[in-house]
């Protein structure tokens, strides 16, 4: 961390990442705009650092201020290295999608808990390489700790949530194909996305809790009853639904308990590289807040 790294003036426990339509987080006091970079760049967007009641949050606008970061191009690894850096346990990932099914409604919530990558491979994806090799489990991409409180919140701000749910995560810009809809229904998915991925798989190697709010926004192109989605009526939808959204994060952020959770361990048996070879990696390209941790249970 270039900017920062002699400095703790800044920190935050909960992290709140905004997906399209929450560009800025209200409610929150005693408000810091904090601009970092890390070794992998800048992340999307200065960080808002505030506090909520008792805990202090970090809220970072995931396409930048004024929607200018286009899903392919989103800085995951900054984003993640970041709000790391700032001492954030728990992130909150807040998204628009569109609904795979007649049951979830433009206007409703969803509460992730499975993932399915049909990206293109192409996003940087993980911490490690280039010497050190990880493999984290995600079997549960998402904190089911944080899920059942965040669930809790919503159900109380909301009167229409889903839960669980399996976001499948598209690569994008282009909007799916009716053939591709419908085989992603076939497949059993619930809603579809182009933001999760990688930042649930970068959030687990980088031990922090990771949830997700899902935002319904379209019935996709499958539903004969309904236009097919387009980006304009996706701003429509959030817009309503952004106040809502952030009702349920200040809930969930009143109602919370920081705690210990198996997240914060996802690299305890997760590193394959000969030791010897991990205390001698110093340098490399994994960056030292993950190297330091990665040398301790090595
Ligand atoms: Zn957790």
């Amino acid at each position: 961390m270039r900017n920062a790294e002699s400095t703790t003036l800044h920190s935050a426990d909960i992290g709140i990442i905004g997906g399209s339509g929450l560009y800025e987080f209200e409610g929150l006091k005693d408000v810091q705009k904090v601009t970092l970079n890390t070794p992998y760049g800048a992340p999307s967007d200065p960080l808002v650092l505030g506090k909520l009641g008792d805990r202090s949050v970090a809220f970072l606008a995931r396409h930048g201020a004024g929607h200018r970061i286009a899903p392919s191009d989103i800085p995951a690894r900054a984003n993640l290295y970041a709000l790391k850096y700032l001492g954030v346990q728990e992130v909150i990932s807040v998204g628009a999608v569109g609904s795979l099914r007649g049951d979830i409604a433009p206007g409703d919530i969803v509460i992730l808990d499975q993932l399915i990558d049909h990206t293109r491979g192409t996003r940087p994806a993980s911490f490690f390489g280039d010497g050190l090799v990880a493999h984290v489990s995600l079997a549960d991409p998402y904190c089911g700790r944080v899920r059942s409180t965040l669930g809790r919140a919503a159900a109380r701000e909301h009167p229409a949530v889903h839960e669980p749910g399996t976001y499948c995560c598209i690569e994008g810009p282009q909007f799916s194909t009716r053939a591709e809809s419908e085989l992603y229904r076939s497949w059993g998915m619930d809603v579809i996305g182009m933001t999760a991925l990688p930042e649930a798989r970068l959030a687990r190697e980088a031990e922090l809790c990771y949830a997700g709010l899902a935002l319904v926004t379209d019935y996709d192109c499958w539903h004969p009853g309904h236009d097919a989605v387009d980006a304009r009526s996706v701003a429509e939808v959030m817009a309503s639904n952004v106040d809502a959204a952030q009702r349920i994060v200040r809930r969930y952020v009143e109602q919370s308990q920081p705690g210990p959770c198996p997240c914060h361990r996802a690299l305890d048996n997760a590193l394959l590289t000969d030791s010897q070879l991990v205390s001698g990696a110093a340098g490399e390209p994994v960056p030292s807040l993950l190297l330091e941790r990665v040398t301790r249970v090595a």
